[in-house]
């Protein structure tokens, strides 16, 4: 079975990216597993918030995440999405996640680097060569839907700050900001950078005999299918996409309420959120595979 590390060297090779969507409910994956197959991508990246994770459980979200790939036999990635603390990590690379973001963004540079060295050295010993992702640069916004956000140049990840960052954590992934934002925003255009985000790729290092760390696209909701696919086309390997899932599982439940108010059994219920949710990925999964 190929790795995720594989998948990695492929969408680069490929000049593709591997999607990866967040879900906290059993429905939720299994539409994510099922738009994801639809969209002929080889694998899927699934993840859960430290939030997503609680509701869950880390040890329900991993045996969830096999029985489902299982059924549908089909590679899917259990990725512990910015968590926020050593501690966080332990408990998910512990539970059996596949990959974890350590997200210490928010933190001090020499803090983030440390703590970032920390789940490196804690994962390696553990688990054995486990991927894992860093986060450099100010990402603002939230999984909501909100009117504006300020963005800034002075938050995008600094290029020279990127190469040190992965010479000295030694991460697999590196989520970098060049104009993007998480959740989605209704009164102003989501614009990316792309030149900023060429200047990143040219400042890092090529690992040895190996490719150099692969860059992560966060908070693609709410960005032009032509945005992502020059983020692609610069070198984006993996893209995060979640907001907008969201908010088609809301309104397919909403529609679904005030159209069958009698309706109580729960499955009837979500189908069409499911649906909504199984559409969508399927839709990003083509773009994400450009095609
Ligand atoms: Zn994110």
């Amino acid at each position: 079975m190929k790795t995720l590390q594989d998948y990695f060297a492929d969408a680069r090779t490929g000049g593709w990216a591997i999607g990866h969507f967040n879900f906290a409910t059993a429905d939720v994956l299994r539409a994510i597993v099922e738009g994801a197959q639809a969209g002929g991508a080889p694998c899927v990246m699934v993840g859960t918030s430290q939030g997503e994770a609680e509701f869950l459980g880390l040890r329900s979200a991993v045996a969830l995440v096999r029985a489902i790939a299982e059924a549908a036999d089909f590679p899917v990635f259990l990725n512990a999405d910015h968590f926020k603390s050593f501690e966080a990590c332990k408990g998910a690379i512990d539970a059996g996640y596949d990959t974890v973001l350590y997200d210490g963004a928010s933190q001090p540079y020499e803090v983030n680097v440390i703590e970032t060295q920390r789940v490196w050295q804690y994962a390696q010993t553990k688990r054995g060569s486990y991927m894992l992702e860093g986060e450099l640069g100010y990402m603002k916004g939230s999984s909501e839907v909100q009117n504006k956000v300020h963005i800034s140049p002075e938050d995008y990840t600094k290029p020279e700050q990127a190469a040190d960052f992965v010479k000295r954590t030694g991460v697999d992934r590196c989520a970098v900001v060049f104009g993007n934002i998480h959740g989605v925003v209704t009164k102003q255009k989501e614009e990316l950078d792309i030149g900023h985000l060429k200047n990143i790729i040219a400042a890092l290092p090529a690992q040895a005999g190996a490719p150099g760390t692969y860059l992560v696209l966060h908070g693609a909701s709410g960005l032009s299918d032509a945005q992502v696919k020059a983020a692609i086309a610069a070198g984006i390997t993996n893209v995060h996409f979640n907001t907008e899932l969201r908010v088609a599982y809301q309104q397919g439940l909403k529609d679904e309420l005030a159209s069958e108010p009698n309706q109580t059994t729960p499955y009837k219920l979500l189908a069409p959120a499911v649906a909504a949710v199984r559409e969508l990925v399927e839709q990003k999964t083509r773009l994400f595979m450009g095609v």
